[in-house]
């Protein structure tokens, strides 16, 4: 493995072979169960594996967590939620606690970027300069409401105070994809304790082990209350065991529009547990003829649509060009996707991983394959990258279908992979038209200097996210989430601490 990756954070942790050295020697452990404070053997002792993606070779062992092991965790948390330890915690307690976590992710920046390198197949400059600086920025941030989340006084009739109380929840199970693994359990986490609930945390199966390393550093090294967060690895099984679990109180999931219909079935058939559901997208973006600097529109949206290799959920999969620069966009988007390097996750010559699992790299092929026997118009990639060392890993060329119907499936299911469909307009209605045809709502991007039309694009797409002359803009300060099948509430600023407790209106009467 050639690693040759400067930092670039100014943390001064850098990816060295003893790291991923030290990565191998502590993978080969096999990972178990924390639950209540301590690491436990899965009661059936079952165990499953993760893959390399890069290489297709197997990376380490961890537990499966049958229903015993679910409702072990549930009922840590759900001691841990009463306890007084935890539940009269002073504020600036509280605080200071997710402040070491994110010192403490800091300090082991280097081990969990080249984990979650390692499981899932992104570039190390990925994980290292995004993913985990992200942890523990989110972690700081929400350190950072604890005593900054006020509740109200309501403008009742003279004769009554009436007051709201913001109360956590209890015990919050989080449940979350492949595609940034820690980093979204994170986003999760943070806000869930900042309001005093415990969590169950429950990883991709396919992405276990950042998380896994998380908990035990945070075991280590931060004096958390045992059971405030535990921590069940295992697939579908163990998430539906959780979903449907009658002592918990919320699920906040994030992952794909089918299995979020699953977990609400789940709540509805258990104790309709409140739910956050943050889905998948197919999200457009629409230059038009007079985007303010082309270049930049044309080296973002590549990026927007490439990066992580096409594993976001809300990257823009469907690009609208206006008919005027269309020839000219198109083939600067096809230069960059001939350009692209797939290899080697911790060579800073490669500019593309591999895609996370072999089911997921099975989807995207079966997808570009289908576009080929369409006869669309393919115009990069369209195949697997099996050049030089990456015959065993599962890496597919950035692939580029043109002049695509909007209404095709390959422009309507979400692939989750380096696959753009490009399609040309000619008017504002008629592109509004065809972005807003889909199931999904979750972002869409907008490229023009016309401030008018810019609003108007605002008002007319159907998604949760617009971001206007420079696709994909993130904030911790700003709402995440999507509308229609992308999903239900938002995270991010005070809108997850609103969804991790319950509002209470209390009446006195004064006489
Ligand atoms: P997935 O739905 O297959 O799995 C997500 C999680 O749910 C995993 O931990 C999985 O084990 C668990 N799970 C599976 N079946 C379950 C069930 N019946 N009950 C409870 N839990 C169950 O999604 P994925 O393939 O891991 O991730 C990709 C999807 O995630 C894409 O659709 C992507 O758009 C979406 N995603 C959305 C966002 C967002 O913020 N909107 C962010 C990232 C990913």
């Amino acid at each position: 493995m050639t690693i040759l990756l400067e930092d670039t954070t100014g943390t001064g942790y850098d990816a060295t072979a003893p790291t991923v050295n030290w990565a191998t020697a502590w993978l080969s452990e096999r990972k178990e169960l924390f639950i209540g404070g301590t690491w436990r053997k899965p009661a059936g002792e079952e165990y499953s594996s993760s893959t390399n993606p890069a290489t297709g070779k197997l990376l380490g062992h961890f537990a499966e967590a049958s229903k015993i092991d679910v409702d072990s965790a549930v009922s840590a948390a759900r001691s841990a939620f009463s306890s007084e330890s935890w539940r009269t915690m002073s504020r600036r307690k509280r605080a200071e606690l997710l402040r070491q976590i994110a010192t403490v992710v800091r300090r082991h920046h280097a081990e969990l970027a080249t984990l979650e390198c390692l499981d899932n197949g992104k570039l190390y400059r990925e994980a290292f300069n995004d993913d985990i600086p992200e942890v523990w920025e989110v972690f700081e941030y929400y350190a950072g409401w604890i005593d900054k989340y006020y509740s109200e006084n309501c403008p009742v009739d003279a004769g009554f105070l009436n007051y709201t109380k913001r109360e956590p929840l209890g015990v919050c199970g989080l449940i979350v994809p492949w595609n940034f693994p820690l980093l979204l359990a994170a986003w999760k986490i943070a806000p869930a304790l900042a309001m005093g609930n415990s969590v169950v945390v429950k990883p991709s199966p396919f992405t276990p082990f950042s998380i896994l390393r998380f908990m035990e550093i945070v075991q280590n090294e931060v004096d958390l209350p045992a059971g405030v967060i535990n921590l069940v690895t295992g697939g579908a099984e163990t998430g539906k065991l959780l979903t449907e679990h009658p002592d918990v109180d919320k699920i906040s999931f994030t992952g794909s529009t089918a299995t979020g219909k699953r977990v609400v079935h789940g709540s509805a058939d258990s104790n309709l547990k409140t739910i956050s559901l943050e889905l998948g997208g197919k999200s457009p973006n629409i230059v038009f003829e007079d985007a303010p600097d082309l270049a930049f529109a044309i080296q973002r949206s590549f990026d927007a649509m490439f990066s992580h290799k096409g594993e976001k959920c809300s990257e823009p999969t469907r690009f609208f060009l206006h008919k005027s620069i269309y020839d000219q966009f198109l083939a600067e988007l096809s230069s960059r996707a001939e350009a692209t390097i797939c290899g080697d996750p911790f060579d800073s010559r490669s500019t593309q991983g591999a895609q996370c699992n072999e089911q997921q790299l099975n989807k995207i092929l079966y997808y570009i394959e289908k576009g080929k026997k369409d006869r669309l118009k393919l115009v990069a990639g369209g195949h697997r990258d099996v050049s030089g060392d990456n015959e065993q890993g599962f890496f597919v060329r950035p692939t580029i279908f043109a002049d695509v119907d909007n209404r095709l499936p390959i422009a309507q299911e979400e692939i989750f992979g380096p696959v753009l469909v490009v399609t040309p307009f000619s008017d504002e209605d008629e592109v509004v038209k065809m972005a807003n045809e889909t199931t999904y709502g979750l972002a869409a991007g907008v490229w023009t200097a016309n401030l008018s039309r810019a609003h108007r694009m605002a008002d007319k797409l159907d998604a949760g996210m617009i971001f206007i002359n420079k696709y994909g803009c993130y904030d911790f300060a700003s709402p995440f989430g999507g509308f229609k099948q992308s999903g239900w509430g938002k995270e991010m600023a005070v809108h997850s601490l609103d969804s991790y407790t319950r509002l209470k209106s209390v009446w006195l009467k004064i006489d």
